[in-house]
């Protein structure tokens, strides 16, 4: 037993060896990671109803929602905070959304040097990538 796990070690350590060398530039080139890479997290904003289900479905009490009422008396998102520190990026709230407001995504540079950073503002996020969009636009 201990014979043909040793053969098949080196079998791949072999394959391996004469396979063409692979050097990635990061961070000059970024990875294209799989599709299904669960990463990151966008909220888009203007689908949410703040209906609460994603808070209500996360194991973690990663997402707190607040909202209020417009003109309409109709229920408006107001704050979408996560604390991704504690996020597991499970999925389970993109699931759960009815909405399909909430999704994963492959960003993967989320590092930060104090813990309060974890705490995304997912609204300021949106705001934030729609205007980096309009500018990518206008620069061609
Ligand atoms: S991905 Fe999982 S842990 Fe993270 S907010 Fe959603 S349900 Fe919670
Ligand atoms: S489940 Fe979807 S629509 Fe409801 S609050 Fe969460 S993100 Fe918004």
């Amino acid at each position: 037993m201990f014979g043909k796990g040793l053969i098949k070690g080196l079998g791949i350590t072999g394959k391996h060896l004469f396979n063409r060398k692979v050097t990635e530039f990061y961070p000059e080139q970024k990875p294209v990671l799989p599709p299904r890479t669960r990463s990151s997290m966008y909220l888009d904003v203007p689908k949410c109803t703040a209906c609460g289900i994603c808070a209500n479905t996360c194991p973690n009490n990663v997402i707190t929602i607040t909202s209020g009422k417009d003109e309409n008396n109709k229920r408006v998102l107001t704050g979408y905070t996560m604390d991704t520190g504690r996020c597991l990026f499970c999925g389970l709230c993109t699931e759960a959304c009815p909405s399909k407001a909430l999704h994963t995504t492959t960003e993967f540079e989320n590092a930060v040097y104090v813990k309060d950073e974890l705490l995304w503002d997912m609204m300021k996020k949106y705001k934030a990538d729609a205007s980096k969009q309009e500018e990518g636009k206008d620069n061609g």
